[in-house]
């Protein structure tokens, strides 16, 4: 966030606005109510009851002029669109894959990929699958395989590429399996390890094992531009490149990319496939043509592929990353200031509060993280996403008790270009004020919970004792 003039530390967003969307103020007690009535899980909160939403960044961020100005060039034709063909080039401008096919969002890219390489027996290995991901791999009868760094377990340890993948693992998985393993994917930035991101080295060492068996690699690529924001700061050798340079070398390492364009894409609806392997074209896109619509529009309207065009090429400029990295920094230094313990170190999207350390006495029963961003909410109107036995964990049949999920995690997710400084600082003092109040972190309990991905939709209760 701090300006390219090294001379002056004012924190400044690289914009101003020229239009403006009101949130609303709530009082605590209408918090309070509208909490119980969502049965303590922030997904069932109306938008207008939430000052300061970090629920997440994927398609919530502020599309820039030059791309609202876009959409009134969206040609809407069936077939053969002119905007087709300028999202097209702007894609294989950025990835260097001559095929390029649009879908509405990540997971339809994920749903025509897996459908094709995925199948009963077979093995997909990735840094860290995101949930979608892993969905759409197991769906196919096949095995969603993480191959983190050992590195990436450690919430405390400051280091620079904690969403590399594990080369070790990695290469025993394709000496033991290779005739199990389709494909070999990496997700940049890595998602699930908390936006850490991958270095360039990692991807080529990825690289070097895929040619050695013969293996095609694909990048989960929904923050690109982030990631590559990250190697320009911190891997050796690439402080003088641009990033521009330096995203669009990372896609050259790989054969075919997936991408959510809610996220680096700047845009609320979209995604894409691109790859250079000609025979993937027949069967890639005979599915898009189920599935999403004719090739030229896949899904979305052409004013979206518009939209989307210019967010991939705005999104890799250097003030902008600069301060997005900076803002979630920012965010991060400033709730560990006030008491509150995160992940280190901050990644490119968001800050992970971590629940386990601040109430280190509370059972996985007490749900600890769901509590923490009970009260964030209760008593600022924030709203961040608990990622921990909630999401994560399952109710033991035999005992009624909770089976714990590794970590007990808050996410703050900031949306791009949407908050300012002001809003930042003000989700600071909220942390600050739960840290420094533990009475307004109140035990839960599971009342009701779905079949799948229960945190969506579960019902809490207060915990009796309280
Ligand atoms: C968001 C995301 C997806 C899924 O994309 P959607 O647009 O939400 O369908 C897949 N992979 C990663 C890494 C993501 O962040």
């Amino acid at each position: 966030m701090f300006h390219s003039d090294a001379r002056f530390k004012t924190v400044i967003e690289p914009f101003r606005l020229k239009m403006v969307e009101p949130i609303h103020f709530t009082s605590r007690d209408q918090r309070v109510a509208a909490l119980e009535a969502a049965n303590y899980n922030l997904f069932g909160i109306r938008s207008e009851d939430v000052l300061v939403d970090l629920l997440t960044d994927s398609g919530t961020g502020a599309m820039s002029m030059d791309q609202w100005a876009a959409l009134l060039r969206g040609d809407e034709s069936y077939a053969g669109s002119t905007s087709f063909r300028f999202f097209e080039r702007v894609v294989q401008e950025l990835t260097g894959f001559a095929f390029v096919l649009p879908t509405h969002q990540g997971r339809a890219a994920e749903r025509l990929l897996f459908t094709v390489f995925g199948g009963p027996g077979k093995i997909i290995p990735n840094n860290s699958h995101f949930d979608t991901t892993r969905a759409h791999v197991e769906l196919t009868g096949a095995v969603a395989q993480d191959l983190p760094s050992p590195l990436a377990a450690d919430t405390q340890i400051e280091a620079a590429f904690k969403g590399d993948m594990d080369l070790v693992a990695l290469e025993a998985l394709l000496s033991r399996d290779h005739d199990r393993v389709p494909l070999v994917c990496v997700t940049i930035t890595n998602n699930a390890a908390g936006g850490q991101p991958v270095s360039m080295a990692n991807l080529r060492a990825v690289r070097a094992l895929c040619d050695q068996y013969g293996k095609p690699m694909f990048l989960d690529a929904a923050r690109f531009a982030e990631n590559a924001w990250f190697v320009k700061e911190r891997e050796p050798g690439f402080a003088a490149q641009e990033v521009r340079a330096i995203a669009e070398e990372a896609f050259r390492i790989a054969d075919g990319t997936w991408v959510s364009a809610k996220k680096d894409g700047l845009v609320n609806i979209g995604g894409f496939l691109a790859f250079k392997d000609e025979k993937l074209l027949y069967p890639l896109r005979n599915l898009l043509i189920l599935n999403e619509g004719f090739p030229t529009y896949g899904g979305l309207a052409g004013r979206d592929l518009e939209a989307m065009a210019v967010g991939l090429q705005e999104v890799t400029d250097e003030d902008y990353l600069r301060y997005r990295a900076r803002s979630v920094a920012w965010l991060g230094k400033g709730l560990e200031a006030g008491g509150i313990p995160v992940l280190r170190p901050f990644g490119g999207h968001a800050v992970y509060l971590d629940a386990k350390r601040l109430l280190p006495d509370w059972a996985p029963d007490d749900l600890p993280a769901q509590a923490l961003a009970c009260a964030l909410y209760v008593e600022g109107g924030v709203r961040g996403v608990e990622i921990g036995t909630l999401m994560f964990g399952r109710t033991d049949p035999a005992t009624g008790r909770q089976i714990a999920a590794p970590r007990e995690l808050v996410r703050l997710a900031l949306p791009r270009r949407v908050y300012t400084q002001a809003h930042v600082d003000y989700v600071i003092e909220v942390g600050r004020w739960v840290a420094e109040h533990p009475e307004t972190l109140r035990k839960l309990r599971v009342g009701w919970e779905g079949p799948a991905l229960r945190h969506f939709t579960a019902r809490l209760l207060l915990h009796s004792g309280e």
